[in-house]
Protein backbone atom coordinates (compact mmCIF):
# COMPACT_ATOMS: atom_id res chain seq x y z
CA UNK A 1 0.00 0.00 0.00
CA UNK A 2 1.61 3.30 -0.95
CA UNK A 3 -0.88 5.34 0.81
CA UNK A 4 -4.97 5.49 1.53
CA UNK A 5 -6.85 6.67 -1.39
CA UNK A 6 -4.56 4.50 -4.74
CA UNK A 7 -5.24 1.27 -1.59
CA UNK A 8 -9.05 1.37 -2.35
CA UNK A 9 -9.79 0.43 -5.73
CA UNK A 10 -7.42 -3.07 -5.40
CA UNK A 11 -9.07 -3.71 -2.04
CA UNK A 12 -11.92 -3.73 -3.52
CA UNK A 13 -11.25 -6.39 -5.92
CA UNK A 14 -8.90 -8.64 -3.97
CA UNK A 15 -11.59 -8.46 -1.43
CA UNK A 16 -14.46 -9.16 -4.25
CA UNK A 17 -12.25 -12.52 -4.72
CA UNK A 18 -12.67 -13.99 -1.44
CA UNK A 19 -8.80 -14.07 -0.54
CA UNK A 20 -7.89 -12.80 3.00
CA UNK A 21 -6.27 -10.14 2.16
CA UNK A 22 -3.07 -8.02 4.32
CA UNK A 23 -1.61 -5.03 3.68
CA UNK A 24 1.63 -3.98 3.92
CA UNK A 25 2.82 -0.58 3.76
CA UNK A 26 6.33 0.33 3.12
CA UNK A 27 7.22 3.38 1.46
CA UNK A 28 11.02 4.96 2.08
CA UNK A 29 10.75 7.03 -0.71
CA UNK A 30 8.30 9.63 0.81
CA UNK A 31 9.60 12.65 1.87
CA UNK A 32 9.38 14.62 3.85
CA UNK A 33 8.46 13.52 7.33
CA UNK A 34 5.57 15.07 7.67
CA UNK A 35 4.04 13.83 4.13
CA UNK A 36 4.60 10.63 5.20
CA UNK A 37 2.96 11.07 8.23
CA UNK A 38 -0.06 11.93 6.72
CA UNK A 39 -0.07 9.27 4.07
CA UNK A 40 0.67 6.29 6.90
CA UNK A 41 -2.51 7.89 8.76
CA UNK A 42 -4.62 7.49 5.88
CA UNK A 43 -3.80 4.20 5.43
CA UNK A 44 -4.60 3.81 8.91
CA UNK A 45 -8.19 5.43 8.44
CA UNK A 46 -9.16 3.35 5.14
CA UNK A 47 -7.56 -0.19 7.22
CA UNK A 48 -10.19 1.08 9.95
CA UNK A 49 -12.83 2.08 7.34
CA UNK A 50 -12.32 -1.68 5.71
CA UNK A 51 -11.07 -3.47 8.72
CA UNK A 52 -8.02 -4.53 7.41
CA UNK A 53 -5.17 -6.35 8.87
CA UNK A 54 -2.06 -4.24 8.38
CA UNK A 55 1.73 -4.61 8.85
CA UNK A 56 3.19 -1.21 9.15
CA UNK A 57 6.80 -0.34 8.65
CA UNK A 58 5.66 2.89 10.68
CA UNK A 59 10.25 4.34 11.08
CA UNK A 60 10.74 7.21 8.68
CA UNK A 61 13.26 5.84 6.96
CA UNK A 62 14.57 6.98 3.67
CA UNK A 63 18.13 6.15 3.38
CA UNK A 64 16.99 2.50 1.55
CA UNK A 65 15.36 4.54 -1.00
CA UNK A 66 18.80 7.16 -1.40
CA UNK A 67 21.47 4.43 -0.85
CA UNK A 68 20.12 3.20 -4.06
CA UNK A 69 20.80 6.32 -5.60
CA UNK A 70 24.30 6.84 -4.58
CA UNK A 71 26.87 7.57 -6.75
CA UNK A 72 25.23 9.24 -9.34
CA UNK A 73 23.57 12.51 -9.88
CA UNK A 74 20.56 12.03 -7.86
CA UNK A 75 18.81 14.77 -9.95
CA UNK A 76 19.46 14.31 -13.17
CA UNK A 77 18.61 10.65 -13.19
CA UNK A 78 15.61 10.25 -15.40
CA UNK A 79 12.60 9.21 -14.19
CA UNK A 80 12.84 5.81 -15.75
CA UNK A 81 15.61 4.70 -13.63
CA UNK A 82 14.77 6.14 -10.25
CA UNK A 83 11.04 4.96 -10.34
CA UNK A 84 12.34 1.28 -11.34
CA UNK A 85 14.69 1.43 -8.63
CA UNK A 86 11.73 2.48 -5.95
CA UNK A 87 9.29 -0.48 -7.77
CA UNK A 88 12.01 -2.38 -6.95
CA UNK A 89 13.08 -1.55 -3.49
CA UNK A 90 8.89 -1.92 -2.20
CA UNK A 91 8.14 -4.57 -4.16
CA UNK A 92 11.02 -6.62 -2.95
CA UNK A 93 9.90 -5.68 0.61
CA UNK A 94 6.20 -7.07 -0.16
CA UNK A 95 7.02 -10.05 -1.53
CA UNK A 96 9.73 -10.73 1.10
CA UNK A 97 6.86 -10.02 3.61
CA UNK A 98 4.75 -12.37 2.10
CA UNK A 99 6.95 -14.62 2.19
CA UNK A 100 7.66 -14.55 5.72
CA UNK A 101 4.18 -14.67 6.77
CA UNK A 102 3.31 -17.52 4.75
CA UNK A 103 1.16 -15.67 1.77
CA UNK A 104 0.27 -17.02 -0.99
CA UNK A 105 0.40 -13.85 -3.48
CA UNK A 106 1.62 -10.42 -3.47
CA UNK A 107 0.21 -7.52 -5.50
CA UNK A 108 1.04 -3.22 -5.06
CA UNK A 109 -1.59 -0.78 -5.44
CA UNK A 110 1.04 0.88 -7.78
CA UNK A 111 -0.70 -1.08 -10.45
CA UNK A 112 -3.82 1.46 -9.89
CA UNK A 113 -1.88 4.63 -10.38
CA UNK A 114 -2.25 6.38 -14.03
CA UNK A 115 0.93 8.39 -13.34
CA UNK A 116 2.98 5.08 -12.80
CA UNK A 117 5.22 3.32 -15.74
CA UNK A 118 2.63 0.04 -15.31
CA UNK A 119 4.92 -1.76 -17.33
CA UNK A 120 8.14 -1.59 -15.32
CA UNK A 121 6.34 -2.44 -12.20
CA UNK A 122 4.82 -5.26 -13.31
CA UNK A 123 8.89 -6.48 -14.53
CA UNK A 124 10.38 -5.54 -11.02
CA UNK A 125 7.38 -7.21 -9.73
CA UNK A 126 8.26 -10.60 -11.68
CA UNK A 127 11.65 -10.06 -10.11
CA UNK A 128 10.68 -10.30 -6.93
CA UNK A 129 8.16 -13.15 -7.44
CA UNK A 130 11.34 -15.23 -9.01
CA UNK A 131 13.48 -14.03 -5.67
CA UNK A 132 10.74 -14.62 -3.40
CA UNK A 133 9.06 -17.35 -4.42
CA UNK A 134 5.84 -16.11 -3.69
CA UNK A 135 3.93 -15.67 -6.40
CA UNK A 136 2.89 -11.98 -8.10
CA UNK A 137 -1.53 -11.23 -8.17
CA UNK A 138 -1.25 -9.00 -11.14
CA UNK A 139 -4.58 -7.17 -12.63
CA UNK A 140 -4.71 -3.96 -13.93
CA UNK A 141 -6.49 -1.97 -11.41
CA UNK A 142 -6.29 1.63 -13.86
CA UNK A 143 -9.62 1.01 -14.67
CA UNK A 144 -11.29 1.81 -11.53
CA UNK A 145 -9.40 5.36 -11.41
CA UNK A 146 -11.87 7.53 -11.13
CA UNK A 147 -14.12 5.56 -8.70
CA UNK A 148 -11.17 5.00 -6.28
CA UNK A 149 -10.85 9.35 -6.69
CA UNK A 150 -14.70 9.34 -5.50
CA UNK A 151 -14.14 6.90 -2.96
CA UNK A 152 -11.33 8.69 -1.50
CA UNK A 153 -13.14 11.73 -0.87
CA UNK A 154 -16.23 10.29 0.42
CA UNK A 155 -13.79 8.72 3.44
CA UNK A 156 -12.30 11.80 3.51
CA UNK A 157 -8.30 10.17 3.18
CA UNK A 158 -5.62 12.59 2.99
CA UNK A 159 -5.06 13.12 -1.07
CA UNK A 160 -1.19 13.68 -1.84
CA UNK A 161 -0.60 15.92 -4.74
CA UNK A 162 3.08 14.49 -5.82
CA UNK A 163 4.05 10.99 -6.20
CA UNK A 164 6.23 10.79 -2.87
CA UNK A 165 10.18 11.68 -3.26
CA UNK A 166 11.79 14.56 -3.05
CA UNK A 167 12.54 15.17 -6.71
CA UNK A 168 8.78 14.07 -7.32
CA UNK A 169 8.18 16.86 -4.63
CA UNK A 170 9.90 19.26 -6.99
CA UNK A 171 8.37 18.73 -10.18
CA UNK A 172 5.22 18.85 -8.85
CA UNK A 173 3.46 22.00 -11.52
CA UNK A 174 7.02 22.36 -12.24
CA UNK A 175 8.27 20.00 -14.46
CA UNK A 176 11.58 20.39 -15.95
CA UNK A 177 11.56 20.29 -20.05
CA UNK A 178 13.74 16.89 -19.96
CA UNK A 179 11.00 14.94 -17.43
CA UNK A 180 8.18 16.92 -19.16
CA UNK A 181 9.26 15.04 -22.52
CA UNK A 182 9.63 11.43 -20.47
CA UNK A 183 6.49 11.86 -18.25
CA UNK A 184 4.52 12.93 -22.03
CA UNK A 185 6.26 10.39 -23.78
CA UNK A 186 5.25 7.38 -20.94
CA UNK A 187 2.01 8.37 -20.77
CA UNK A 188 1.21 8.37 -24.46
CA UNK A 189 2.65 4.81 -24.94
CA UNK A 190 0.04 3.97 -21.86
CA UNK A 191 -2.68 5.53 -23.23
CA UNK A 192 -1.54 4.05 -26.59
CA UNK A 193 -1.53 0.46 -25.27
CA UNK A 194 -4.67 0.89 -23.13
CA UNK A 195 -6.10 1.47 -26.65
CA UNK A 196 -5.49 -1.87 -27.97
CA UNK A 197 -7.00 -3.39 -24.77
CA UNK A 198 -10.44 -1.35 -25.28
S1 LIG B 1 8.49 9.70 -8.82
FE1 LIG B 1 7.31 8.27 -7.51
S2 LIG B 1 7.76 6.20 -8.26
FE2 LIG B 1 9.32 7.61 -9.08
S3 LIG B 1 11.00 7.54 -7.58
FE3 LIG B 1 9.72 9.24 -6.97
S4 LIG B 1 8.27 8.36 -5.48
FE4 LIG B 1 9.20 6.64 -6.58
Amino acid sequence: MCCGPCSIYPLQRVLEGKYEVHGFFYNPNIHPRKEFIKRLEATKKLAKLMQLPVIYSEDYEPEPFFAGLSGTDKKSLPLSERCTHCYRLRLQATAEAAKAGGFEFFSSSLLYSTFQNHESIIEQARVAEQKSGVRFFYEDFREGWQAGIEASKEMELFRQNYCGCIFSKGERGLLSPRNKKEVRGRRKTEKEKAKKFD
